[in-house]
């Protein structure tokens, strides 16, 4: 997240700060710099034990700073937004043997940077 590194399936983006009040003693503000930008990769959303389940928002998987930041609305709208294109093109297969294209394409104003 720190580096910005763009997943190859990411599905939404945001450059909100890390932002964590995990302590009675106060809060952790990192903020990156004006150009920054990460990304949540879709793998985040789903669990290789489901194949019709798909997570959105503060329930996905991701470690404490990361989530500190994509938990926004925002990036939770756009998980959402993936999370239920995910499952209409899955149908009644698996989502982790969708056409990547397919979402990629459905998402990409969450995630490509509009000029
Ligand atoms: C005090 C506070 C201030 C915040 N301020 C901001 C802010 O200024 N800007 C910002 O971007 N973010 C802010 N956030 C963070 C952001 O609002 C949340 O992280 C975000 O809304 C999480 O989205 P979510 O979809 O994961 O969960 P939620 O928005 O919590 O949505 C989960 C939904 O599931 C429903 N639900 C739960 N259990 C069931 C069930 N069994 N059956 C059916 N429905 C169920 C709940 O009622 C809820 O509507 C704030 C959060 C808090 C707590």
């Amino acid at each position: 997240m720190r580096a910005g590194l763009k997943y190859p399936d990411a599905i939404a983006r945001t450059s909100w700060p890390i932002e964590l009040h995990d302590t009675p003693q106060g809060y952790v503000w990192e903020q990156f710099g004006d150009d920054h930008m990460h990304y949540v990769p879709f793998g985040a959303l789903v669990s290789p034990e489901t194949d019709n389940y798909v997570a959105a928002g503060r329930c996905i998987d991701g470690d404490t700073a990361a989530l500190s930041s994509v938990r926004v609305m925002g990036p939770c709208i756009a998980m959402g937004a993936a999370a239920a294109h995910a499952l209409d093109i899955a149908s009644e297969g698996s989502v982790h043997q969708i056409d990547m294209g397919e979402l990629k394409r459905r998402v990409h104003d969450n995630v490509e940077r509009l000029e």
